[in-house]
């Protein structure tokens, strides 16, 4: 029976990057994904590594986020050293536009309020004036912009393909095709079972996305999580003209520019609807009128993984020890954090102090660990 130091459940990439970061630490690792059935979240995102907005009234969450983007360029230049992947990161910072005196306003308090509550980090309101000396293109209805130094983006599907290309790298295996039915679980041991196959290992991370929820309970663990739907146009390529991240319109490194995003509560639904693209249309044509002359050559539907509050749930099991939690609904931007501080926490056997907030006891003190 194949024996592991670490076995994740769910190569998305929030499971790709913790076995990607402990396999780099020199720890045996599989990774068992179940495949292309599945709702995942990290091959239709948006791929935004974004800071700014990240953790009003839970400053662990803000600081968490923020040393993720200060990690991002380590793992982006790691992962493009030892396998040629170019994860396309860039950090030029991030403009969330307003289109009304009221958007202005309701922002810029978020702003003050992350600002008291987790300190500075450079984030600041620009007027109309300022934003359109930065940007050329804005429509009449834009009043101004939050922007943040920090902000940035990359390619999600690369940072996939990277992280996978990366476990090969270093001889970890990725298992795709494995669908986890069981786990026999006790303090640091635990076998995974995969119809006949069973695998083990001394540490477990569940980190299956909206598989999670079924998941969890088999070791002690609680991850209420749900779905949420976005939606997302691409247009076909442009010349360059949008050299900043923002929060529902990027460039890609290609010249495409997707415009999202929506939030949806339907379920497992992933289809598209009209009137929700035509809404995400509108409010970016507002910003950048010139994008009515763009086709469209691509849009989707894809799910989010939500917890009840949003924040995310890092957790290590009461119960069997060695089997911990991994989920968030931010798997790009959180990808640095995961594969840089997570996954060594994880080998070492405990999660540092400041990932306390994040047990899931605080949905259902009772049911958790
Ligand atoms: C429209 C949209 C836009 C987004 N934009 C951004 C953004 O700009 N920036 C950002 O940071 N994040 C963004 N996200 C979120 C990001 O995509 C997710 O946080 C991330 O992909 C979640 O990764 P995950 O690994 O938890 O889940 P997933 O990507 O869903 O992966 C879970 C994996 O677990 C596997 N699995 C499930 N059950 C089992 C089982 N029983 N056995 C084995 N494997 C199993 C599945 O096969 C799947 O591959 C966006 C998401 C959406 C939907």
């Amino acid at each position: 029976m194949p024996s592991y130091d670490l076995i994740v459940i769910g190569g998305g990439l929030v499971g790709g990057a913790i076995a990607w970061g402990a396999a780099a630490q020199g720890a045996s690792v599989a990774l068992l994904d179940e495949g292309d059935v599945a709702f995942r979240a990290a091959r239709g995102n948006f791929g935004l590594v974004w800071v700014q907005s990240k953790g009003a009234g839970m400053p662990p969450y803000a600081h968490w986020t923020r040393r993720s983007a200060a990690l991002w360029p380590d793992l982006a230049g790691r992962l493009a050293t030892s396998t040629g992947v170019d994860v396309a990161l860039e950090q030029p910072g991030g403009l969330a536009f307003c289109l009304s005196d009221q958007e202005f306003e309701t922002r810029a308090a978020t702003i003050q309020r992350m600002h008291n509550e987790s300190g500075d980090i450079g984030t600041r309101m620009l007027d109309r004036t300022e934003v359109r000396a930065m940007v050329a293109g804005l429509g009449d209805r834009v009043v101004g912009a939050a922007f943040c130094p920090i902000d940035g983006h990359a390619s999600p599907l690369f940072l996939l393909r990277g992280l996978h290309a990366g476990l090969h790298a270093l001889h970890a295996d990725y298992l795709p095709g494995r669908h986890v039915d069981r786990i026999d679980a006790a303090p640091h041991s635990f076998t995974v079972h995969v119809g006949p196959e069973r695998f083990t290992t001394g540490k477990l991370v569940i980190a299956a996305g909206l598989g999670s929820r079924d998941l969890a309970p088999l070791v002690g663990l609680s991850m209420p999580v749900k779905p949420l739907q976005g939606q997302i146009l691409v247009t076909e390529r442009l010349a360059p003209f949008l050299h900043y991240a923002t929060h529902v319109m990027r460039q890609t490194a290609e010249g495409t520019v997707m415009l999202g995003d929506s939030q949806e509560d339907v379920g497992f639904d992933v289809t598209t609807r009209v009137a929700v693209l035509r809404k995400i249309a509108d409010r970016n044509m507002q910003v950048f009128p010139a994008l009515k002359d763009a086709a469209i050559v691509r849009m989707w539907a894809a799910l989010r993984v939500m917890s009840p509050d949003g924040f995310p749930i890092y957790e290590q099991s009461q119960r069997f020890p060695g089997a911990f939690s991994a989920t968030c609904h931010s798997g790009v931007t959180l990808a640095g954090a995961h594969a840089l501080a997570l996954a060594p926490a994880i080998l070492a056997g405990a999660l540092p102090e400041d990932l306390a907030a994040f047990s899931a006891a605080r949905f259902a003190p009772a049911a958790s660990g």
